[in-house]
């Protein structure tokens, strides 16, 4: 019989290599699935900042420090797409990978989320803060200072972000499809108060699009195009931050554990429980994630450690 698993953690992403590094440090037999390689959103990252303990690090480098850290306390990773998920009549539950099949007492899901693309010409060519894409304000907004760039949407993400950005940027020009905003109305209110002040450097263009965007090895302009009258103009810039929404990898989940309508994962924020028992979510595929590297970390330090409580006492799981 194959072996059964303590830990089973679908992604290697941040979240999932953290959750690996708790499970297998506490001698859990851990086994991690990733589709591809490890990293998830951050291994296309040239930059990173804003991890604490780490001034400036590539995504590929703190992925590999991950890794190894991981491997070293005994975790496996082996490259697996996940296709389905069983709970078992014995209460274990059964990942189905096609041709193999892995049993574990307990599941940790940190499948991640894919950034929505605009799927314009330039988009992917230009696609890292270096060359002048990016879809994480937070992230990449001091490569920017001093720059005129362009940001697309009018989400939440959109309106935190480019208020965000507008802070180290020159200049920042906010394109969106529509006359309205879907962010939150005090958010809209905060960024209105910016485009109306005498001085300011937020500028909105409503009722737009991106059509291209275009440079010489880095991004120099985008050429944008009003829906209203197909009138098109170009913006020159430095950067463009597209910030259109982000899609979790959940579509194999759909049966197993319950859904938003934009296919995050449920799960009680607390303890991160999705509705079976045994199997814990982690990092940007659940509902209410934060979308930071260092959240997704912590989401999966909080998984492994509440998945302690569980082995404990089964009954926690209805408990509390
Ligand atoms: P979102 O709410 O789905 O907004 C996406 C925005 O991008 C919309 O304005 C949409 O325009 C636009 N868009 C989508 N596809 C586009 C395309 N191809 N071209 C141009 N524009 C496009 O996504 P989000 O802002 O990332 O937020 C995700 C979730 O997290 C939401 O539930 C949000 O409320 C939540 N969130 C909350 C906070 C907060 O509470 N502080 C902060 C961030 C996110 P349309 O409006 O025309 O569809």
């Amino acid at each position: 019989m194959a072996d059964i698993y303590d830990s089973i953690i679908i992604g290697a992403g941040p979240a999932g290599m953290a959750a690996a590094l708790y499970n297998a440090r506490d001698r859990f037999k851990t086994l991690v699935l990733e589709k591809f390689f490890p990293g998830g959103q951050i291994i296309s990252t040239d930059r990173i900042e804003n991890y604490p303990g780490f001034e400036n690090i590539s995504g590929p480098d703190l992925v590999e420090k991950f890794k190894k850290q991981a491997e070293n306390f005994g975790a496996e990773i082996k490259t697996e797409e996940v296709k389905k998920i069983i709970k078992l009549p014995d209460d274990n539950i059964e990942v189905n990978c096609g041709k193999k099949t892995f049993t574990g007492k307990s599941v940790i899901i940190a499948c991640g989320s894919d950034y929505r693309k605009l799927g314009v010409p330039g988009e992917a060519e230009f696609r890292n803060a270096g060359a002048g894409v990016s879809y994480c304000g937070t992230c990449d907004a001091p490569f920017f200072k001093g720059k005129n760039v362009v940001a697309i949407g009018g989400g939440n993400t959109a309106v935190e972000e480019a208020l965000h950005v507008a802070k180290f940027a020159a200049k920042l020009t906010l394109v969106h499809r529509r006359q309205e905003f879907r962010a939150t109305p005090v958010l809209v209110e905060e960024l209105m108060q910016k485009v109306n002040s005498p001085g300011g450097n937020i500028k909105l263009q409503l009722d737009s699009v991106i059509t291209t965007i275009e440079g010489d090895k880095k991004v120099e302009k985008v050429k944008v195009k009003n829906v209203k009258t197909n009138a098109e103009e170009y913006i020159a810039c430095d950067g463009v931050f597209i910030f259109v929404g982000t899609i979790p990898n959940t579509g194999f989940l759909k049966d197993f554990v319950d859904l938003t309508d934009e296919g995050f994962i449920k799960c009680d924020q607390g303890n991160l429980r999705t509705k079976v028992p045994g199997v814990f979510v982690a990092g940007d595929c659940r509902v209410g994630a934060a979308m930071q590297l260092a959240t997704a970390v912590g989401d999966g330090v909080n998984a492994a450690i509440v998945m302690k409580q569980y082995f404990r006492d089964p009954n926690w799981w209805n408990q509390t």
